[in-house]
């Protein structure tokens, strides 16, 4: 006969989101134990920009975009790229997403996502202090550089909604803002600063959740894999994965982009369309001799800029190619070439990594976060989208407060995986 391990609260991936759920949990009380396929820290949560944006609530569904997305399709190494091809789902994913390019839907996105962003921000900074955090996190706040004035314009104009969602703002000429900082290329015709922003290394942010969960008595196991989850006629459920099965009092699945693959497996099918992964990719090099101040959004080129004492990354880019594995040379070659238009030093001596990673993107670029729907004691961590990192403390605790039935720190209702259904 099989072997039936028991726990209490099995939490499925070890990224960023999985591993915040898992310290919640563990704080409120539960016993946890986190399954990773992979290794801990080994997907979207790796080589990301490591930015801490409450200032990026606006979705990427935003009026115009259907307009832009459709002319970048004919231009490889645009900043959003939608790799033609026959994919139902993919395209089931697109129409919703389509249809959510107005201004109504794009304000509801921004302040259902404003309230998550907000709420994390405030969290991460205990977490880094209270769990000793070592991964350079700093409250750097990020600038977005314009070289381009309707560009500028059109950013401007957001800016009295941004204060409204609570994101503090400050704008600056370009002058005023080549002055303050020297990194910069001339010809700089304006920034807004989100003084709230912060940033941290990712990796080191992860490995570093990964210590305080254990040692908090949480249990990690890498290279184990979900496969499918069945409620045995005694009301537990009953997980099989790679290394055999377990019964949960709570499953809480966390598998960022890899969620649509499990969504027949968990039993609620509508999740296969409701995501797609959105590829981006980053290069790290050794830190250049002069770097920016705090993190840039190099605006017209949709180019992130992060410095660390540690290492030096170029970020960005959002590809819909499927689950393709292919270090795209010509996307890697745009973050270069973009951030050569602004930088004096655009890149650093020695490329240490070349990296992509998906993205898990809902349709309505808003988290999923809350019950499996007809499957009691299942929850789902995932569709972060752009913001995973952002937005991982604030996830941990919502899903320990609903799980534990405790009230929530926020309005779970915008996160309903059952609005998907
Ligand atoms: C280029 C780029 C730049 C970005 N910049 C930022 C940024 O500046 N700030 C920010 O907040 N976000 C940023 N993001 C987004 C962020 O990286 C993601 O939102 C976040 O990492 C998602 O975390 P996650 O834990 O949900 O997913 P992941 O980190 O992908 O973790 C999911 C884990 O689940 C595991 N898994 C999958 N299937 C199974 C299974 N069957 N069984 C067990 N385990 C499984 C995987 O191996 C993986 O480790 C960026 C992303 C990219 C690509």
């Amino acid at each position: 006969m099989q072997k039936v391990a028991r726990v209490d609260t099995l939490v499925v991936g070890g990224g960023a989101v999985g591993l915040a759920c898992a310290i919640a949990l563990r704080e409120a009380g539960r016993a946890v134990r986190v399954i990773e396929a992979s290794q801990v820290g080994s997907g979207a949560s790796h080589g990301n920009c490591g930015t801490i944006t409450p200032s990026h609530a606006p979705p990427l569904a935003a009026p115009g975009m259907v307009q832009t997305a459709l002319r970048w399709m004919l231009q490889p190494d645009a900043p959003l790229y939608i790799q033609p091809r026959v994919d139902p789902r993919l395209w089931r994913w697109l129409l919703t997403f389509a249809s959510r390019c107005n201004v109504r839907d794009w304000e509801s996105s921004a302040r259902a996502k404003s309230r998550l962003l907000n709420d994390s921000r405030a969290r991460l900074a205990d977490w880094v202090r209270d769990y000793a955090l070592a991964c350079e996190f700093v409250e750097s706040g990020e600038d977005y550089v314009f070289r381009d004035p309707r560009k500028r314009d059109k950013d401007l104009h957001e800016v009295p909604f941004l204060r409204e969602l609570g994101v503090p703002v400050e704008t600056f000429d370009g002058p005023e803002y080549e002055a303050a900082e020297p990194a910069l290329k001339p010809g700089v015709v304006g920034a807004i600063r989100f003084t709230g922003d912060a940033a941290l290394r990712p990796d080191k942010y992860v490995a570093e959740l990964a210590r305080a969960l254990r040692e908090r008595g949480g249990e990690i196991v890498e290279g184990c894999a979900f496969d499918h989850i069945e409620r045995t006629r005694d009301g537990v459920l009953r997980v099989h994965t790679s290394q055999g099965v377990c019964e949960a009092r709570d499953v809480v699945i966390a598998t960022g982009a890899w969620s649509p693959q499990l969504a027949r497996a968990i039993g609620f099918p509508a999740l296969r369309s409701a995501m797609q992964p959105g590829k981006g990719y980053s290069i790290t090099y050794d830190v250049p001799a002069r770097v920016p101040a705090r993190p840039l959004i190099l605006r017209e080129r949709s180019v992130c800029v992060t410095a660390w004492a540690s290492g030096y990354r170029l970020g960005s880019t959002m590809e819909f190619s499927g689950y393709d594995t292919t270090l795209n040379e010509r996307r890697l070659a745009a973050l270069e070439r973009g951030a050569a238009e602004y930088l004096h030093e655009p890149v650093g001596p020695r490329v240490r990594e070349r990296w992509f990673g998906w993205r898990p993107m809902s349709c309505d670029d808003i988290p999923i976060i809350g019950a499996v729907p007809d499957l009691a004691g299942a929850w789902l961590a995932t569709g972060h989208g752009m913001m995973g990192i952002g937005m991982s403390t604030g996830t941990g605790q919502l899903i320990a407060d609903l799980v534990t039935g405790r009230a929530p720190a926020v309005d779970p209702a915008p996160y309903a995986p059952s609005r998907l259904a």
